[in-house]
């Protein structure tokens, strides 16, 4: 024991700090014995579905050029399909990031004169463009989709009776984002997603309900597709990428919204047939193997950020108590000094660029400046340690990843220890 209090010394994280987080994890062990268990039953399910598809070393192949009868990917793709329990899926590196993944989603499944329905808020920030919330060139709204949302009430529960009556003859497809991203509502179990999925049914039951489920994946035994959304759509560098995937998102569900989807992702008439893999399926099938135990690390990470930045008196969501149901932790701290020692020492905490300084920038597509820590190995790569706070009231930062929990941990130790020395916080 002793000897690893010196090794985080060595790397900058005084007595006094270590021995806080050690008094914070004495209380967490029940908490982190259940990720265990999550973590473990979706290791045996990614497994099986691996070996129900006999993958074999022929799968870690590679395909050029057109990509034809590239048997890895076609592999991987059932892979997916059979952890999701869907029909299909589309796993490629040709979707850029998660933003794309939904765009191609939507944009495969909507045809003019429809109309796309969020009954829980505001979508994630990129997605505005998307449908053209806000004007965008080539968004949804340019091709006659129309866009209707209700408000979750304000406990944060679905408003029934709202969602019942925005529901009409042209609603097509429900879109439900499962993480709340870098809002401050609280982010759905999938339980409370598939209530909300029936209930829509019982109302129009041929309408696409997809859902974003992206920082989501593994963090529960079930996904929403388990429990009646026709589309799950996600990113490769957040949770199913295990870290190893260098790019890629995914969408998978009912054959018939895949294909669709497929038409956008490639063209009419080439659909899934085409996409070359250039050497990406290894780094995928080894990251989807790895994501369950990837995402507990990046989720006991977050545990212990909300406890310890509850013990030192800050606002945090979730709380220190809540179940989880994504790897965001968003601690509030109230100042911008606090915003930039807090990135700071995440940064420090890094494997890569761990000697660069971040510094607040003037982001494009954000009002005010932005302050991000990464120290990546795939760049953006958000499942790996990473911080960003917008330089706004009221000074919170927004803290996930980490691809073993013990980086995860020094990671916040390292925060703690950059504002104790900026003489920004007192320990108690
Ligand atoms: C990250 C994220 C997206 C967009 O993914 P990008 O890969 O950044 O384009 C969409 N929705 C949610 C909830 C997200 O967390």
């Amino acid at each position: 024991m002793l000897q690893i209090k010196e090794m985080y010394q060595q790397l900058g994280i005084s007595s006094e700090v270590y021995c806080l987080g050690e008094e914070v994890l004495k209380s967490l062990k029940t908490r982190f014995e259940k990720m265990d268990e999550i973590a473990e039953y979706n290791q045996m399910k990614v497994l099986s579905a691996m070996q129900k598809n006999k993958v074999s070393a022929e799968c870690m192949g590679s395909s050029t050029g057109y990509g034809y009868n590239d048997f890895g990917r076609e592999t991987l793709e059932k892979v997916y399909a059979d952890t999701f329990h869907t029909e299909a899926a589309l796993v490629r590196p040709q979707i850029t990031c998660g933003t794309h993944a939904l765009a191609i989603a939507l944009f495969g499944n909507l045809r003019p004169g429809d109309e796309l329905f969020s009954p829980v808020g505001k979508p994630y920030d990129t997605l505005e463009e998307v449908i053209g919330i806000r004007p965008s060139n080539g968004s949804l709204a340019e091709y006659e989709v129309t866009y209707s949302q209700v408000e979750l009430l304000p406990d944060g529960s679905f408003d029934y009776k709202a969602i019942r009556k925005a529901i009409n003859e042209r609603t097509k497809l429900v879109t439900i984002q499962r993480s709340k991203g870098y809002l401050t509502r609280p982010s759905f179990s999938v339980q409370q997603i598939g209530e909300l999925i029936a209930f829509v049914k019982s109302i129009k039951s041929d309408v696409i309900c997809m859902v974003d489920n992206c920082y989501g994946e593994f963090v529960d035994t079930v996904e929403p597709s388990d429990v009646g959304a026709d589309l799950v759509v996600g990113s490769l560098i957040k949770n199913p990428g295990g870290g190893l995937a260098p790019i890629g998102g995914y969408i998978a569900g009912k054959r018939k919204y895949v294909e669709s989807a497929s038409y956008r992702m490639t063209s009419p008439g080439l659909g899934m047939e085409v996409g070359a893999t250039l050497g990406v399926n290894r780094s995928f099938f080894q990251g989807f193997f790895l994501a369950p135990m990837v995402t507990k690390g990046a989720l006991k990470g977050a545990v212990f950020a909300a406890n310890i930045y509850e013990r030192l008196g800050f606002p945090v969501i979730p709380n220190g108590k809540e179940p989880r149901q994504d790897i965001i932790q968003a601690v509030t701290l109230g100042t911008p000094e606090r915003v930039i020692a807090f990135c700071k020492g995440i940064q420090a905490a890094a494997p890569v660029d761990s000697y660069v300084d971040p510094e607040p920038w003037d982001m494009p597509g954000y009002d005010s400046q932005v302050i991000m820590a990464a120290g990546a190995f795939v760049q953006g790569s958000s499942i790996e340690l990473s911080a960003d706070g917008p330089m706004h009231e009221p000074y919170a930062v927004y803290f996930q990843g980490g691809l073993t929990w013990e980086h995860a941990k020094l990671g916040i130790l390292m925060s703690v220890q950059k504002l104790l020395d900026a003489g920004l916080i007192e320990l108690l």
